[in-house]
């Protein structure tokens, strides 16, 4: 019987993994890994953006070692250095003023967690949610995910309205100028609110993720703000997978859209632990201080996963890997653009930093090619290279995430197998 085979007999059905016969991972060094087969990947998904700096950074692993040679406990009841460290260091960061910052395990506790505090903050459980949307997977970050693909659970707790403007590529929009799709989007984000009682919050990733890498205009959501504010209504910024500099010219995803301030509340997880588990709220002492019951989370802070993020966001921040992602990103996606020209099933190339898509369509229409992109994606894997896909339009958007300290030369390499893997799809 082989891994895949006993994984089937196992694991659930909707555990999907990539490819018809999937890897098995056994190390990694830098931008690279390799797989029980002895073959070396150079790694453009960064295990779904987990992997922020580099695989096997000796600091990282350094940091963890020290700390599991110490003690690895849970990160409640007691006092815990690590926690504190990265909790005021994030707080620095986060731009939301006097704020508090609450760790997880995941994102999706982490987005459970801004629900929590919203509603109880609003006393109401009405949210507002993206169209094509990913938050997570429990019952009610499943419930506020907008992408069909993702959102089978029925009976949700929380039923939310859902708002235009997270994907800008296709739909009644698509046409608009920034400005006018900017104000298409205010007006139905008004037209709603006029409809709608005691609204808690708006919850939005900056640039949407599992969507397919689509990225609204800059000041969207600051023009959403200013609306959000006249009705009391908070702004929750998920920012699981445009936080820590992946798009390049701001550390967090917001900060595109800072007209009016930052977020009332931000989630982050994924990349800050470069692998370890580690999710996060942060938000201002009134808001994040509303809960009038104790509220803990066992692992979420543990010294361990702290530990990781510590070293992980230091070099992170003494390397200067966000000015590296918007660098070699903005290198990267033209070179992918120059190759696509010549590529009839690319729609377009689309991105910011270290955050590209290529969506795929059947040559000559507008229809979504999911055939296409599961094709790329194993034609990239044969050429040594690993990518991720999504997108609303059935999965046909294949998506670029390396870890941040990607090289010039590292992204020549990929161009250069994508080249080859979209003309042989
Ligand atoms: N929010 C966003 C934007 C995400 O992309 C994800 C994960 N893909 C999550 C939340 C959920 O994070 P996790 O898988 O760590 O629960």
């Amino acid at each position: 019987m082989t891994l895949h085979d006993r994984h089937r007999a196992v694991i659930p059905d909707w555990v999907a993994l990539y490819y018809q016969r999937p890897i098995e991972l056994t190390h990694g060094e830098g931008r690279h890994v390799w797989d029980a087969e002895g073959h070396r990947y150079l790694d453009f998904f960064g295990g779904i953006l987990t992997t922020m700096t580099a695989h096997a950074l000796p600091e990282v692993t350094k940091a963890v070692a020290d700390q599991a040679a110490r003690i690895i406990h849970s990160s409640t009841l007691y006092l815990n250095r690590p926690m504190v460290e990265l909790a005021e260091r994030i707080a620095a960061l986060s731009g939301i003023p006097d704020a508090r910052v609450f760790f997880t395990t995941s994102g999706t506790e982490a987005n459970d967690t801004a629900l929590l505090l919203a509603t109880a903050h609003r006393r109401s459980n009405q949210v507002l949610a993206m169209r094509n949307s990913y938050h997570g997977r429990s019952f009610s970050a499943v419930s506020i995910t907008g992408n069909r693909a993702w959102t089978t659970t029925s009976l949700s707790p929380i039923q939310p309205l859902y708002v235009h403007g997270g994907v800008r590529t296709r739909g009644p929009y698509a046409e608009l100028s920034d400005e006018r799709f900017i104000k298409a989007c205010v007006a139905d984000l008004e037209d709603l609110l006029g409809h709608t009682r005691d609204v808690a919050a708006l919850i939005a990733e900056p640039v949407q993720g599992v969507g397919g890498f689509t990225s609204p205009p800059d000041g969207l959501y600051a023009a959403f703000r200013e609306v959000l504010d006249r009705h009391g209504i908070l702004w929750i910024a998920d920012e699981v997978q445009t936080g820590w500099g992946r798009t390049g010219d701001h550390f967090w995803g917001w900060q595109a859209h800072a007209e009016n301030g930052p977020p009332d509340i931000l989630t982050f997880a994924k990349g800050i632990g470069n692998g370890m588990s580690i999710g996060g709220v942060v938000a201002p002492a009134p808001i994040m201080n509303c809960l009038d019951a104790n509220s803990i989370s066992t692992f979420g802070g543990s010294p361990i996963t702290m530990a990781a993020g510590n070293a992980n966001l230091s070099y992170l921040l003494e390397h200067d890997l966000p000015g590296n992602a918007r660098r070699v990103g903005g290198l990267l996606i033209e070179r992918l653009r120059a190759i696509s020209v010549n590529v009839p099933a690319v729609r377009e190339v689309r991105g910011r930093g270290l955050m590209i898509g290529i969506e795929l369509v059947r040559p000559g229409t507008d229809e979504a090619d999911p055939v296409a992109a599961s094709a790329v994606l194993e034609a990239a894997r044969e050429g040594g290279l690993l990518i991720g896909k999504g997108g609303g339009h059935n999965t046909s958007v294949l998506r670029i995430a390396p870890p941040l300290s990607l090289t010039v030369a590292e992204a020549e390499e990929g161009a250069s197998i994508m080249e080859q893997a979209l003309r042989s799809a």
